[in-house]
């Protein structure tokens, strides 16, 4: 089953207490498709500038991720610098260059048109609507967003959410998209808003999703890591393991749903451990099944 990812393939200039990276491989499809790969096909949709090279390239390529729908433009590849300080779950941005960002419009391949799963990673909402109407034949999509848009491109956005499936944001963009300060009655006003299930991710503290049926929500854990290196793309990787998962799974049920925020939490674990994407490219299945085991018995019950 093949997910198709559209969202920043980027440089990113990144500072952490534990040190500095300069244009290093980053963008938030970039996280999510080497995450997915792990669990299924992933076809990305994303443009990068002439800087982008084929070492660039074959991070991608060497994990299976089929990466035609990367355009390559005149001009520079899209770069963010951020900045983290004590607090890991809060990413202060110190400057963002659009570059070749400026004025795509994500274009389809043919090869493309067969994807079951769509992954709307987070760029502008009138992108995301774009490739969505591209795809009526999707049978789930996953959808993300930051506080950017949420607060220069509500109308935007509200019109993308409605053909969202599934959408995973963290706390403060889903109290500032409900606009509302209460978690639980946040969750319940987004829920209204399209998406039939939310997920909320709360950084190192787990991630909470959602029903629209009113069925109970659902808590998975993260991992108590002493040395967060580089949270960047966290968010990202989760929502590549969540929704890897499902797409290996031949139904989607409340269980596969539960186990998906399980795998989410665990490829976001990893990812954090070092900086950019760096863990996700030793990684290997059985780290991965080891680490869910940890988590089962992070929570677990006799
Ligand atoms: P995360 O830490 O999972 O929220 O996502 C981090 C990634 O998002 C980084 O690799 C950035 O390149 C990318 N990013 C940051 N700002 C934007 C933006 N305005 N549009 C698209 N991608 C962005």
């Amino acid at each position: 089953m093949s997910i198709l990812v559209v969202g920043s393939v980027a440089f990113d200039t990144l500072k952490t207490p534990f040190g500095e990276r300069q244009k290093i491989l980053g963008g938030a499809a970039t996280y999510f498709a080497l995450s997915a790969s792990f669990f299924t096909q992933v076809r990305v949709v994303g443009v990068v500038g002439e800087d982008f090279t084929a070492e660039h390239e074959a991070v991608l390529t060497a994990r299976g991720i089929d990466t035609r729908g990367i355009e390559h433009a005149r001009g520079n590849t899209f770069h963010w610098g951020g900045e983290y300080g004590e607090n890991v779950n809060e990413a202060q941005t110190r400057f963002t260059e659009l570059n070749v960002f400026e004025n795509f419009v994500p274009k389809i391949p043919e090869a493309y048109a067969d994807s079951r799963f769509l992954f709307l990673a987070n760029i502008q909402p009138e992108l995301q609507l774009d490739v969505r109407r591209k795809m009526p034949r999707v049978a789930l999509v996953g959808g993300d967003t930051m506080n950017l848009w949420i607060n220069i491109k509500r109308t935007e956005l509200l019109r993308t959410l409605k053909e969202v499936d599934i959408l995973l944001i963290n706390d403060g963009e889903a109290k500032l998209l409900a606009q509302d300060n209460s978690l639980v009655r946040a969750a319940r006003k987004v829920l209204t808003l399209g998406p039939r299930s939310l997920v909320i991710k709360h950084g190192e503290y787990g991630a909470t999703i959602f029903f629209g049926d009113g069925s109970h929500p659902f808590r998975a854990p993260a991992l108590p890591i002493a040395e967060v290196h580089d949270p960047t793309g966290a968010g990202d990787t989760f929502a590549g393991g969540f929704m890897g998962y499902i797409a290996s799974q031949p139904k989607l049920t409340p269980s596969v749903l539960k186990s998906a925020m399980f795998y989410g939490g665990v490829m976001g674990s990893f990812t954090v451990e070092r900086f950019g994407p760096e863990r996700l490219l030793t990684l290997t299945r059985e780290e991965i099944e080891e680490r869910f085991r940890v988590f089962r018995n992070l929570t677990h019950l006799d």
